[in-house]
């Protein structure tokens, strides 16, 4: 099987597919103003017989997992018929999301009977007001409701993302709340360091904060450093005998950030990002009508990777095409 690698060594088994671009949240760093529709361009987003041949070219090129993104990702009506297709008729082993969790406290029974490997839910602060603030949306009650019932039907491999936001969570009062959290829930933490976006400027001047500052709070704590094989992605883990659930970071301006990149991206209009921050974005979409099509697509997808570039260029002030992160996926 020829596999995804790219020129520069890495390897490629992770790919988030962005289902939809619609977002009902406006949280600061992403969506200010909510999901506005995109009148420049009236494609639809994938439907599920895209999405199906789509993963199946994946999977025959090596990928083992896929993770549905957004916008957010549960605002569509089919979105548990697409978990059911990935899981089942398309050789993709691993199926996950990144949600913002809406109406988690609804369907947490539907995501345990889903065949679903894992849920990222997005939650900046576990103070009310705060969450409010951020996000526009008093949802934060239902939100922990949702996990607690994953919990009861002992739904494996929650995780919890926070964007590390400069005056707003970065307190250690806000790092000792989640300590707590985590302290009795097996659920693992990250804070992700705020990325500029190419509508975001203004509030990346405000609010970013290297996430070193996380770190040293780690530290400070007698958190370990969890050493992870190759693939293991641009996270950094720490664990602590006296807690079920570790922490992490996500520090993409740390250098060396890209040399452990194992993932690419697919917008929710089929369009291949080899990069979060990437300026090309080349279409697969109609490679993806047939079922005839699939050595066309598989061919199409591995000649693009030739173009990844070594690193994302952020620290130069590079956003590439993402106005935000709500068609990439984040
Ligand atoms: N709506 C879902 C959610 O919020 O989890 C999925 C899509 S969202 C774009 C995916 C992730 O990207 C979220 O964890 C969000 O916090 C993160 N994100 C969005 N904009 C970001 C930014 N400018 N910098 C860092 N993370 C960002
Ligand atoms: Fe929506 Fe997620 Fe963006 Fe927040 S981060 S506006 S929940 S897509």
């Amino acid at each position: 099987m020829q596999k995804l690698t790219d020129t520069f060594g890495r390897s490629f088994p992770y790919i988030r597919l962005s289902i939809t671009d619609v977002c009902n949240f406006k949280c600061g760093y992403c969506l200010p103003n909510g999901y506005q529709k995109d009148n420049s361009d009236n494609r639809k987003f994938l439907d599920v017989n895209e999405i199906k041949r789509l993963a199946k070219g994946l999977s025959e090129l090596g990928v083992c997992k896929i993770r549905l993104t957004g916008g957010e990702p549960t605002v569509r009506s089919d979105f548990f018929d697409i978990v059911k297709i990935l899981k089942n008729e398309t050789g993709i082993k691993k199926v996950v999301i990144t949600t913002n969790g809406y109406r988690l406290n609804k369907i947490s029974n539907q995501i345990s009977n889903s065949g679903l490997d894992g849920i990222n839910i997005s939650i900046d602060s576990l103070n009310r007001e705060t969450f409010k603030v951020i996000t526009g949306h008093d949802r934060l009650p239902e939100i922990i409701e949702g996990i607690r019932n994953l919990q009861n039907l002992n739904f494996q491999n929650i995780k919890i993302n926070a964007v590390l936001l400069k005056g707003i969570n970065d307190s250690e009062k806000n790092f000792d709340e989640w300590s707590k959290f985590i302290k009795i829930n097996k659920i693992d933490f990250r804070y992700i360091e705020l990325m500029q976006t190419g509508d975001g400027l203004d509030y990346f001047k405000k609010y970013h904060i290297p996430a070193k500052i996380f770190k040293n709070y780690l530290n400070k704590k007698n958190w370990i450093h969890q050493t992870l094989g190759r693939d293991a992605g641009p996270s950094l883990n720490y664990i602590h005998p006296e807690y079920k659930g570790k922490f992490g970071i996500i520090a993409p301006y740390s250098k060396d950030f890209c040399k452990s990149c194992n993932r690419l991206r697919i917008t929710s209009r089929g369009d291949l990002r080899l990069c979060l921050f990437g300026t090309t974005g080349i279409s697969v979409r109609h490679l993806i009508q047939r079922d005839d099509q699939l050595e066309e697509l598989k061919d199409l997808i591995l000649k693009q990777l030739n173009f990844k570039k070594e690193s994302h260029y952020l620290e130069l002030g590079k956003t590439g095409l993402t106005n935000n992160l709500s068609t990439t996926g984040g």
